[in-house]
């Protein structure tokens, strides 16, 4: 696989070409950045982590029959994937209360649901993300009716598969965002990736915090965070 030109570096991650179209190539990159783009900084080793994490879960959510972009770890940092065309919808889904729910809702963290929540914002830099909801998603055709309904299926299952397989390494899945995308023949997989970047992971026993909100709360450990994330996913 020849990799070419660089199509886009983004926040975390940097995408290239490869010799086949239908094929792209992500470099994970150590940058971190909170708060939309507000926060920077660089979180050591973090690339190498989100990677192979990412890729552990694709396999896994794929093994379970929710099909994914994930073709092929090529290296540390980088990943062959099939391209898309992402849906510019971020999908979120919530069991205990954190984050932007808990302070737009002024409740505290850490309330367990007794179902999980489901919610879009529209992914867009320049507007800060957005909250949207379906019917304002279907308005600006960023998406159908029967994608949302496809998109929320698929997260709820996402969920469903990433709960359990994290309750086994002594972790809660708080919440998590994913990202969805149309492949050449307008099949939605699932894409980007699935990381502490993009998840909150407590601790079972302490509720400490084991992913980006340490970042973005200067609680430090925040390398520390990432590695025993992946230690626990690893069975080291
Ligand atoms: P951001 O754009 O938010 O700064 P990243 O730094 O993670 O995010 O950049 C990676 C970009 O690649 C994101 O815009 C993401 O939507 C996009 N992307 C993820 N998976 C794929 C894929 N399989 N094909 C094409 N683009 C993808
Ligand atoms: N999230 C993300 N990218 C974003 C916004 C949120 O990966 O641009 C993740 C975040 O890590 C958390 C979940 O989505 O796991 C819910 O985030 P929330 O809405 O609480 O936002 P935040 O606290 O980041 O403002």
């Amino acid at each position: 696989m020849q990799k070419k030109e660089q199509m886009y570096e983004g926040k975390a991650k940097k995408v290239f070409a490869t010799d086949d179209p239908n094929l792209v190539i992500v470099d994970y990159k150590d940058d971190a950045t909170a708060f939309n783009g507000e926060k920077k900084g660089t979180i050591a080793g973090k690339g190498v982590i989100n990677n192979v994490m990412s890729n552990h879960m694709f396999q896994i959510l794929e093994k379970q029959g929710v099909p994914t972009h994930f073709v092929e770890q090529l290296s540390e940092r980088e990943t062959l994937v099939k391209k898309v065309s992402i849906v510019p919808l971020e999908v979120i889904i919530r069991n205990i209360s954190a984050g932007s729910f808990a302070k737009r809702y002024g409740v505290e963290e850490g309330i367990v649901f007794d179902d999980p929540t489901f919610e879009l914002s529209y992914k867009n830099d320049d507007l800060g993300d957005p909250l949207m909801n379906d019917y304002h998603a279907i308005a600006l055709k960023l998406a159908t009716r029967e994608e949302i309904e496809q998109l929320k299926t698929m997260a709820f299952k996402v969920n469903d598969v990433m709960k359990a397989y994290f309750d086994q390494l002594n972790v809660i899945l708080v919440d998590f965002k994913i990202e969805f995308g149309k492949t050449a023949d307008g099949t939605i997989i699932l894409a980007d990736e699935i990381s502490p970047d993009t998840c909150r992971l407590w601790d079972k026993d302490t509720k400490e915090k084991l992913d980006k909100d340490r970042f973005r709360r200067d609680l430090g450990g925040v390398e520390e965070a990432y590695q025993e994330v992946m230690r626990r996913l690893m069975g080291e």
